[in-house]
């Protein structure tokens, strides 16, 4: 999941990092107001996941109330093109923040390299502009630092990046303790990318972050219940939105073009599903992936999100158990969808692991139609759909 600059900014003072002040609006109403309660020289900032905002015009300058207005009028609704988004990306929202005074501009980032398993914290002082850019052209000018995850991230290494990088004096104060705070972040909330750029020295001698950049691992997301509203915040996709909605990942739920529906726990095993269907002669109209659990609430939104499309005119259920026990599966799968709100689609459930007979045993009772093999499970559901 890719935070927006004023998600990433919250989660950056949770853990310390010093923000310019501001506040978060949706329309130019609440710009102007905001700037006529605090008359001042505002930044007003494009609220969407592409970088380079700059360049796009998506970052104003207002000194007064009208202007705020003018300029966020400009702004929200605007479809904002960068380099490496084409096809553009809407502003529905701004971030006005107090404009500073710069007197430098620095990058640091943190990302997961992947050849030595290592978080890599990345510094320069060619801040402000694009990291790959600089890479190119100057790749000396950027210092890295592997943190042994098992020994984590101390001070000393914030200071020997900002003088290996180079770093103007008035940085090295307070660069250890925000790279604390980065750090505390990249583990805590389990990102794969934490970015500051630019992380700005203004002239009076502070050192705030100005941008904001965070990519969380859905993953992790259960760990931080409060993030998932987020999760709907930061993407536009209908059905991202619905997966999010009932309690899963972004990415656990995609539409396709077939006709009969599908719910697997696990994506591997989502896969294999889709692949069975096609070798039996249909074709997939979605997949959901349920995850782990096989709850009985789950089970039912999940029942209501697939078989909301229309398209979708058999559903196969394919549960791999392992230790779950089948039986308790089972009995959820049955409460689930004993209700008589849910659109009825003609269903046929995998159903393997623990006490997996006895599972079955209970799916027979209440006419689900249990399978042993993915395979059987398939043919079925492509017969179903045809008649
Ligand atoms: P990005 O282009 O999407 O990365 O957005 P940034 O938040 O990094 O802003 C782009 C550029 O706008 C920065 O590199 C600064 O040069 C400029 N900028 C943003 N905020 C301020 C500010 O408070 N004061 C000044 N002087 N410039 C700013
Ligand atoms: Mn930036």
């Amino acid at each position: 999941m890719k935070l927006m600059e004023f998600q990433g900014k919250d989660l950056f003072r949770r853990v310390g990092i010093p923000t310019p002040r501001g506040a978060f609006v949706r329309t130019a109403d609440e710009a102007e107001r905001f700037v006529a309660a605090n008359p001042g020289s505002w930044v007003l900032k494009s609220q969407v996941l592409m970088g380079g905002r700059g360049k796009a015009g998506g970052i104003k300058f207002a000194d007064s109330p009208a202007e705020a207005r003018a300029l966020a009028t400009e702004l929200i609704g605007e479809i904002l093109k960068g380099v490496q988004n084409p096809e553009g990306e809407r502003v529905e929202s701004l971030l006005i923040e107090e404009k500073v005074a710069i007197a430098s501009e620095a990058y640091v980032s943190i990302t997961i390299d992947r050849a030595t398993k290592k978080p890599a914290i990345m510094v320069t002082a060619q801040g402000g502009m694009d990291v790959e850019e600089v890479n190119e052209r100057d790749p000396d000018a950027i210092s890295k630092y592997w943190v042994d995850p098992a020994i984590g991230y101390s001070p000393f290494i914030g200071r020997r990046l900002a003088f290996a990088a180079k770093l103007p004096a008035g940085f090295h104060k307070a660069f250890p303790s925000i790279l604390t705070g980065l750090y505390k972040l990249f583990m805590e909330y389990g990102a794969n990318l934490v970015e500051i750029n630019p992380l700005v020295l203004t002239k009076d001698g502070a050192v705030i972050a100005s941008d904001a950049k965070v990519e969380l691992d859905d993953n992790g997301l259960y760990k931080h219940p409060d993030l998932k509203e987020w999760n709907a915040q930061s993407t536009s996709d209908p059905d991202q939105m619905a997966a999010v909605a009932i309690g899963l990942g972004m990415s656990n739920y995609a539409k396709l073009d077939g006709d009969i529906g599908v719910i697997a726990n696990g994506a591997g095993l989502g896969m294999g599903t889709m692949d069975a269907i096609r070798n039996a002669g249909g074709s997939a109209a979605n997949f959901l992936d349920i995850g782990g659990g096989a709850q009985a609430k789950l089970v039912k939104d999940s029942y209501k999100l697939v078989t909301d499309d229309p398209k979708v005119k058999a559903l196969f259920i394919n549960i791999f158990g392992g230790i779950t026990r089948g039986d308790q599966v089972a009995r959820g799968i049955v409460e689930a969808l004993s209700g008589n709100d849910l659109r009825k689609v003609p269903l046929v459930i995998r159903l393997t692991g623990t006490n997996e007979k006895e599972g079955r045993a209970i799916l027979a009772e209440a006419g689900m139609n249990p399978v042993e093999t993915m395979d059987e499970g398939a043919k079925m559901a492509v017969e179903m759909a045809r008649t």
